[in-house]
């Protein structure tokens, strides 16, 4: 049996704009140029995506899990209407004063994920705009890469700080990371 290709995804700064103040409603979601099309094309070619995300702004008091759902409705909608699919939505309602094991670079999504689909994390790309993102994957086996959309910008001008670990892949944006995997299966095949 084939083992299940996965590709775990960081929601803000690598799918949809970032901001400093949250992203409170659907209305404040907008997907980043590309980002959706990008996921598709993944979807396309066997691979299944799942969303690992901090939402502290929960935890705050910024907006409820009623807001935080239609945000991913309008999420699954947009991207289905290109043709994409997400499989699922594994988020941290917690703040880092809760200092609890779910929120990025805590691995506890990371093991449900693992938990849920039956797989082994190791080798799987996670994707995100943040050290946390990819500490958080290396640290349960997979494969880092950081898009210089989001956070992720500032490493446009400079390079990658020793925070990151010394495998991370980086990538133009989330359309850039998939033309890299999707070259790479097919030279493997
Ligand atoms: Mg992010
Ligand atoms: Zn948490």
């Amino acid at each position: 049996m084939t083992p299940m290709k996965l590709v775990i995804l960081d929601r803000d700064g690598t799918i949809n704009e970032e901001s400093d103040d949250f992203i409170k409603s659907a209305d404040e979601w907008k997907p980043l140029p590309g980002a959706l099309e990008a996921i598709a094309r993944l979807n396309h070619a066997g691979w299944h995506t799942v969303v690992v995300s901090n939402q502290s702004g929960l935890g705050r008091g910024l907006f409820e899990v009623a807001d935080l759902n239609a945000i991913h409705a309008k999420m699954h909608q947009m991207l289905a209407a290109v043709g994409g699919r997400m499989d699922a939505v594994f988020y941290c309602p917690h703040t880092p004063d809760d200092a609890c094991q779910c929120r990025k670079p805590g691995t506890a999504l990371f093991e449900q994920i693992a938990d849920r689909y039956g797989i082994d994390l190791k080798n799987v790309p996670v994707v995100g705009d943040s050290a946390r993102d990819v500490i958080a994957g290396v640290a349960v086996g997979c494969e880092p890469h950081l898009v210089l959309t989001g956070k992720g910008a500032v490493y446009k001008a400079r390079a990658l700080p020793g925070s990151f670990p010394p495998n991370t892949v980086v990538h133009e944006n989330l359309s850039s990371f998939v033309d890299y995997l999707l070259d790479r299966e097919e030279a493997r095949a």
